[in-house]
């Protein structure tokens, strides 16, 4: 592993070649993406001291650093004992998804105000600059054009070749009591009887609710299985200019019928009341918690949207439910460049939680 003298990526490539005017490496991909999306993702990366990485690595940085393995009873173990000598392969995602429309997605467990989790569900477009950046992120990640080649990592590690569009950022579902969740992993890969889920976050510290992201990926995939391994990948700590530093891992075994997989059953089903109940309330503003507003790390990311809607909903005083589907709200959305003229608020493959 090295650091790419280009921009803050770490190489997955033996030897840094161009071919046919092109490195067919992560490099390539910078040139897809909105230049000052980069130049965001590139000021983030110096000053907080972090590389993008390709998927591989990070699957293969699981058997080089072996970190500490949380277990459901509190205990904890390290990972080189429970993986032993097994490779680490890629899982193809096959299961897809069911239904086109969906009520919840598994990430947005991740943030604490309902009225926030179905603001993230709409085509309003926060434009938050982390957002922006962490799309960056995930791109050089998981995306794979037809000359790339990751395929070495992965014959260096002793895993199968795959196309990362086979295991990375596949759309899954997961059905509990009718309530549709879809998302899409990071990546998902095997390793002896364990389905493993890698997720990677530009955060700092890993929250509970990243594992229950992952468990419901787990889950959509192969609710069958004994044992999952929930992997987080956060950005390493402190903000110092020192780009060569791996991310850190947290790790997580769960089993089928554990505590963790009850309480992330029951976070949907709250989670699904407590939107519907937002979605109805004729003063829902009263009811959102405005401790999750403004936090350390900063204000909330649509905290901008949250106000216009506040100010609309002064004037109409309408359920919460209306208001998203009020044309002038979409109007109003429109001018302050929140919403994307000739769409809609509500996107169609999106049921909201109002039938109860
Ligand atoms: S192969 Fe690509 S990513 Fe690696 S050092 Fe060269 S240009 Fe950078
Ligand atoms: S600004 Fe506050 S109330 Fe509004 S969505 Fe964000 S956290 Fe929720």
């Amino acid at each position: 592993m090295k650091k790419c003298p280009h921009f803050p990526f770490m190489c997955d490539r033996n030897v840094c070649v161009k071919d046919d005017d092109r490195y067919t490496c992560g490099y390539d991909l910078l040139s897809l993406l909105d230049e000052e999306d980069v130049k965001l993702f590139e000021d983030d990366a110096k000053k907080n001291g972090y590389l993008a990485f390709p998927i591989e690595l990070g699957l293969a940085m699981l058997r080089y650093t072996s970190p500490d393995v949380f277990l459901e009873d509190g205990k904890s173990i390290s990972l080189r004992k429970i993986l032993e000598d097994y490779p680490i392969y890629p899982h193809e995602i096959t299961s897809g998804v069911e239904h086109e429309k969906y009520n919840l997605t598994a990430s947005e467990f991740n943030t604490p105000c309902v009225l926030s989790r179905i603001i993230q569900k709409t085509n309003l477009d926060s434009k938050n600059v982390y957002a922006r950046i962490g799309r960056v992120i995930h791109f050089l990640m998981n995306e794979q054009l037809d000359k790339l080649i990751h395929n070495e990592t992965l014959l260096r590690m002793g895993a199968p070749a795959m196309d990362r569009r086979m295991y990375c950022e596949r759309t899954l579902e997961f059905v509990h009591k009718d309530i549709i969740v879809h998302g899409h992993p990071d990546a998902m890969f095997e390793v002896k009887d364990m389905l493993g889920v890698f997720d990677n976050k530009r955060s700092m510290h890993v929250k509970h609710t990243y594992f229950t992201q992952e468990t419901i990926y787990a889950l959509a995939e192969d609710p069958n299985r004994e044992r999952y391994l929930l992997v987080v990948a956060t950005r390493p700590y402190g903000e110092i200019e020192f780009a060569e530093r791996l991310p850190n891992l947290d790790v997580a075994l769960i089993r089928r019928g554990g505590e963790v997989i009850r309480r992330t059953l029951k976070d949907i089903e709250e989670s699904y009341i407590r939107q519907a109940e937002l979605l109805r309330s004729d003063n829902p503003f009263k009811h959102v918690n405005k401790r999750n507003c403004v936090t350390s790390s900063g204000p909330c990311f649509n905290y901008e949207i949250c106000k216009e809607l506040y100010n609309l909903w002064r004037i109409e005083r309408t359920e919460l439910i209306d208001l998203l589907n009020d044309k002038y709200t979409e109007e109003v959305m429109v001018d302050k460049g929140f919403l994307e003229r000739g769409k809609h608020i509500l996107p169609k493959k999106l049921a909201l939680p109002q039938d109860l």
